[in-house]
Formats: C-alpha cells, structure tokens, sequence
C-alpha cells in the first residue's frame, strides 16, 4: 500500500505540488469531482493514469451549480471514504478546496455558453452550466493539468466543457470516458442513494427507456414517433415526471429526427425525490 493520499486545500499549495511534478518532467491528469465517489468516479482515475505519470482528483461541492431549490445542502460529503477510495484507484493528490478558496470576497465572474448548454438540462436547471463552467474552468487554470478526463454520463456537461476549453483556448486535453452502470443497466450516481428500495427498483426503466428509442431509430423509426411513447413508459413504470427524453446530434446537441447521424438519446427523470440523468450513444450503420 502507498502511503495516505496527500489532501491540499489551497489553490498556492495545488501549484506547488504541479510544479514540483512538472520540474520532473512528469504529466499531470485533473479529474473534478463533487466527492460521494463510487466506480465511475475511480473509472475517471484508470482513465487519466492512462494519459499521465501524475492524477490529481479535486472534490468540490460547487454552491453555484445547484439551483434554490436543489440538493446543495443534502448532497453526500465523505471526504475521509472518498479519499481512500482514491488512493486506493492510485491517485496522487486530492484537492478539497473551501467555498471560500473557491470564490473569495468580490468574486463576481461567470463562463456562461451559448448553444450546447441551451436546452435539455439548461431549460431545466437555469444557471446550471454557467455554474460548471465557471468552476471547472477554474479548476483547469489552477491545476493547469495535461489532461482533464470527464464523464460521457453527463453528456451535455462534456458538450460544454469541451465548448469553453476551446473557445476559451485553455491549454487541456479534454478526455471523455464511458459510463459505468450497475448490472441492472442503471448508472452509477451519487445522487442514486437518495432512492428508497421502490424507487431504486424502477430506476433501470430509465435505461431501459433509451435501449428502446435505440433500437427504434435503427429499425428507421423518428424521434417524434419514439420519445413521446418512451416518456409514457417511464411514467408508467413508475417515474414521478420526465424532464426530457430527446435526440440529439451526438456532438452538436442539435434536435435529430433520424438515425442519419450519429446521435445521443438523452434522458433525466424523476423518481420521487431523485432526478436522475442517463444518455447512449446510436450511430448509423454502416452501408
Ligand atoms: P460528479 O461528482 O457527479 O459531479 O461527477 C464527477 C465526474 O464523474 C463527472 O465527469 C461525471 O460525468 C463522472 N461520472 C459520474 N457518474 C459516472 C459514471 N457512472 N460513469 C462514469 N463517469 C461518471
């Protein structure tokens, strides 16, 4: 066993750590995270001991993601588990900053995107993605890391992280990774201890849901035939509301009709107190 992983809460003491690397001649690989850590999570930390000698993981309960009425105050914080999950996956550094490290008196900046952070999670969750936005470019200027690796779980999230590295010319590598589900298809999330035995019992429709648009957009069935019926399945299996199940073009996130393209079905929905997310990927096949 390695010795305890190294736990920095300061900006100044995480660029002193990178640079100590960096003089080494070694890589570093950032991945963000909010902490409440579980496979898919550790999934992130293979992935970026793959592209660099160095991973640091930043768990950060970000304030200013979460709407009024969301579940900043109830999210899952274990930052002693989480640590040695981490240590444990064979990363180098945590960095567990505070609120107020993060957004210091007369902080008064916001990234916010156009285009691919409109619609789907950005009607429903105002000021969700200026939140991500801001912090995780924040947490790339800080670590100034090679690479960041990003969950597809959170398809849209990688949309515009992708979008603001770019427009923003943030010198990163930004790293995409597969979802990790449970047997039963649903993916994994910290959010997915909120449910009650019942509600986790549903949960595996909401994948269930998307397998079956797929399967009808290469049978050459459209979007507008499909998602209303897949919608009316959740809610009959037992979901509370669906916020949206779309198509969407796999990188532009523009509404897709057909199976012309390679596309993303994109999926969040409530189960009692939980709203869960959940999106795969259909291409065409090829002629
Ligand atoms: P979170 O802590 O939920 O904000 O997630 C931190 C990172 O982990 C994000 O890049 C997520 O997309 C990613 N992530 C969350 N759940 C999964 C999963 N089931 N499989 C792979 N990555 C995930």
């Amino acid at each position: 066993m390695t010795a305890e992983l190294d736990i920095v809460r300061s900006v100044a003491e995480l660029r002193a750590r990178v640079k100590y690397w960096r003089d080494q001649g070694l890589t570093i690989a950032l991945v963000p995270t909010m902490g409440a850590l579980h496979q898919g999570h550790l999934s992130l930390v293979t992935k970026a001991l793959e592209h660099a000698d160095r991973v640091v993981a930043s768990v950060f309960v970000n304030p200013t993601q979460f709407g009024p009425n969301e579940d900043f105050s109830r999210y899952p914080r274990q930052e002693e588990r989480d640590a040695a999950l981490l240590e444990g996956a064979g990363c180098h550094l945590l960095f567990a900053p505070t609120v107020t490290e993060m957004y210091p008196d007369g902080f008064a900046t916001t990234v916010t995107v156009a285009g691919v952070a409109d619609g789907l999670c950005g009607t429903v969750r105002p000021g969700h993605f200026a939140g991500v936005a801001t912090v995780v470019t924040k947490l790339l200027l800080q670590a100034l890391p090679d690479v960041a690796v990003f969950g597809e779980k959170d398809w849209q999230q990688l949309a515009v992280i992708r979008r603001f590295a770019r427009d923003l010319d943030i010198p990163v590598g930004i790293v995409g990774a597969p979802t990790l589900r449970e047997a039963d298809g649903l993916a994994l999330s910290s959010r997915n201890a909120y449910m009650t035995p019942e509600e986790r019992a549903i949960a595996p429709w909401l994948k269930r849901g998307l397998d079956g648009v797929a399967d009808g957009l290469r049978a050459g069935a459209s979007a507008a035939d499909l998602c209303p019926k897949a919608i009316d399945g959740l809610l009959k299996a037992g979901f509370a509301s669906v916020d949206y199940l779309e198509v969407r073009d796999a990188e532009t996130l523009a509404p897709v009709d057909k199976l012309d393209r390679p596309v993303r079905i994109l999926v969040a929905a409530r189960l009692g107190k939980t709203r869960l997310i959940d999106n795969i990927g259909v291409v065409p096949a090829s002629r």
